[in-house]
């Protein structure tokens, strides 16, 4: 048993704690399916226990959502989180093996691209509506400074959020909106948001309880959005900032249009007070989730494709045009009626452009797939290529 030594600073508050040895402390994780488990064996385990970031963030942080939520024999999660800008390199013998997993052998020297210059996409503006229902595009934002959600504190969760919504009234013309904290929201308004697809959930998901990004629920939280509801940014949720652009039909050009234009806008207001987005050349944009990281974009439109998705092909059509399915209800969600999010699987190593047009051309494709089985001709000419 060895001990440390929290507060020496003050002598009058010494505090010393005992602690148990890494071999005591080492999780179980034989059951686990998840990318932490994977890589996390006793040794760095003892290693990186030593070691804290800036802002008091330690392994037991990092790690401990994987822990409690052992993944599924099919669905490989993340398993651990960032309390902070600095977790990514003060944890990286753990972190780097996992987004190199993740991201489709992304190394550590690898550099990051970023593109959201809308002109560069082509097409997308043709979506055809009877099948898809809408569009939509969102990423997250860290701002430099704060801690993320797993480990800020009341008062910097109320700092984020107050800056946010400073910099945010500020906007104007299309983008001219309001603030909503959930804390004073009816729960009739608060309904009425979840239905409409415009607000984060209630955390009960518990791979965000186990994080703890759901501490203090409700205070800090909300919702900002414009007055036609199609730009949105969700204050303190799995991010500091989830800004999100969408609207009914297909048109993904118009919603990456308004999602560029508003997200440069947000920057520029950041920038004015002095402060910027958490980003460095190998990350991208640093956000909680290692899954998130690089461009934290997600274009998604939900779609009607009750006989595609049927399709013994699917899924390896899917993974052909680097896409991801899931339920319209979110992450966690069942499809209902053949009608499907589908979205860009990556995040990291290709920019925001790149991402945005794989939608658009599998979606594309998708469609053109369904039209064709509802008339009951073959597919296999249409099969793409692996991306
Ligand atoms: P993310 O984490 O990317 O924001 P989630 O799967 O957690 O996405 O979904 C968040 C919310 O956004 C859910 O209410 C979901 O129904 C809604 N949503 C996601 N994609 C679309 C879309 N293309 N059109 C309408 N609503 C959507
Ligand atoms: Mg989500």
């Amino acid at each position: 048993m060895d001990s440390i030594t929290l507060y020496d600073n003050d002598k009058m508050a010494k505090l010393t704690i005992k602690r148990l040895s890494p071999e005591e402390e080492f999780p179980d994780l034989s059951q686990h399916n998840n990318h932490m488990a994977k890589v996390l064996t006793q040794d760095m385990y003892t290693k990186l226990r030593d070691r804290a970031t800036p802002n008091g963030f330690t392994i037991d942080g990092v790690i401990q959502t994987g822990i409690d939520n052992p993944g599924h024999p099919f669905i490989m999660t993340v398993g651990c989180v960032a309390g902070d800008e600095e977790t990514y390199e003060v944890f990286k013998e753990l972190l780097d093996p996992i987004i190199e997993d993740r991201h489709g052998g992304y190394k550590p020297t690898d550099k990051h691209k970023t593109d959201l210059n809308p002109d560069n996409l082509k097409g997308g503006d043709d979506l055809d509506p009877n099948y898809v229902i809408s569009s939509r595009v969102r990423t997250g934002r860290s701002i430099r400074g704060f801690c993320l959600p797993p480990h800020c504190s009341r008062g910097e969760r109320r700092g984020v959020e107050k800056m946010s919504v400073e910099a945010l009234d500020s906007l104007s013309g299309d983008l001219k909106g309001k603030y909503y904290a959930l804390k004073n929201m009816t729960d009739a308004e608060q309904q009425q948001l979840i239905d409409d697809h415009f607000l984060f959930d209630k955390p009960v998901s518990p791979l965000l309880l186990a994080s703890g990004m759901a501490r203090d629920w409700p205070d800090g939280r909300g919702i900002w959005h414009n007055d036609t509801k199609t730009f949105l940014v969700w204050v303190n949720e799995e991010d500091h900032l989830r800004v999100i652009s969408m609207q009914k039909g297909g048109n993904m050009k118009e919603v990456f249009n308004r999602f560029c234009t508003g997200l440069t806008k947000i920057e520029t207001l950041f920038k004015d007070k002095g402060t910027s987005f958490m980003w460095n050349e190998h990350l991208g944009y640093v956000l909680t989730c290692p899954s998130n990281l690089g461009t934290g974009l997600r274009a998604g439109v939900h779609v009607k494709i009750p006989n595609m998705s049927k399709h013994a092909k699917f899924e390896e059509v899917l993974k052909r045009l680097r896409l991801q399915k899931r339920g319209t209800g979110g992450v966690d969600t069942a499809a209902v009626g053949g009608t499907f999010d589908i979205s860009n699987a990556d995040r990291l190593g290709f920019s925001e452009v790149e991402l945005v047009q794989m939608v658009v051309d599998g979606v594309k494709l998708l469609v053109e797939m369904e039209k064709k089985l509802e008339k009951g001709q073959s597919i296999d000419d249409l099969m793409p290529a692996q991306k």
